[in-house]
């Protein structure tokens, strides 16, 4: 019976190992996809100031095109004008042009505008592309960093998972059974140290009968309150 606790301490031991193991790739495996996430922000950040670039440069195409048909309406008004009889049509003609030579001045002002705009964002993409291009660099080899320790810890987690088939095929199906669902159950522990009459899985008081039962080890016993498997041991 001693050697059969033994061997579930053992076995208990082993699987508290493993989980650290898990947690800890788990944590690892969080940073790696933290620092992916890092990088797709940047991207995304660069994509939207691109497509706000096109938009600028698809809105100085078009004041440019305006300012091109206002400057061709003047020419031919003024080819016009030298065909005109009348003082009156003279004045039309001559207001539609001052009004489009305004409409020109106008665009102008916005292309300038609009030039001053695309230059201060260029400038913007430029300087976000080349801190993306670090970012991506730096976050590469992070992540192979990462992606090495988690290998590492996988190579941990297989030699002790060995351990763990070479143990539990020594023991009785059923008993692996048991501790397994009491495992499952009590948060990964389906052992409890029994000591001065107490559980210390629960902290709970045990009955008298059951703790000098104990000391016999003739047989599992459970605590009757957690249902977790006692080990008796005296001292810390
Ligand atoms: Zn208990």
């Amino acid at each position: 019976m001693k050697k059969k606790l033994e061997t579930l301490e053992q076995l208990q031991d082993i699987d508290q190992l493993i989980n650290i193991l898990k947690n800890s790739q788990k944590g690892l495996n969080d940073e790696l996809s933290d620092i992916s996430q890092a990088v797709h922000l940047v991207r995304e950040e660069v994509a939207a100031m691109e497509i706000r670039l096109a938009q600028l440069e698809k809105e100085k195409a078009d004041l440019e095109e305006n300012h091109a048909t206002e400057l061709a309406n003047i020419c031919r008004s003024e080819t016009n004008m030298k065909e005109i009889k009348t003082n009156k049509e003279f004045q039309a003609v001559g207001r539609e042009i001052s009004a489009a030579r305004k409409q020109v001045a106008d665009l102008e002002e916005q292309m300038l505008l609009k030039i001053s705009q695309i230059e201060e964002l260029a400038g913007e993409v430029a300087v976000r592309k080349a801190s993306l291009g670090e970012l991506v660099e730096n976050s590469a080899n992070r992540a192979a960093e990462k992606q090495a320790e988690i290998d590492k810890i996988q190579l941990d987690i297989d030699s002790d998972t060995v351990r763990r088939d070479i143990l539990t095929k020594e023991m009785p199906a059923a008993l692996v059974k048991r501790y397994t669902t009491l495992r499952d159950q009590r948060r990964g522990q389906a052992l409890a140290i029994a000591r001065d009459g107490y559980c210390l899985g629960c902290n709970m008081h045990l009955p008298p009968q059951l703790y000098n039962n104990l000391f016999k080890h003739e047989e599992l016993l459970a605590c009757p309150h957690c249902q977790r498997m006692l080990v008796l041991k005296l001292q810390q």
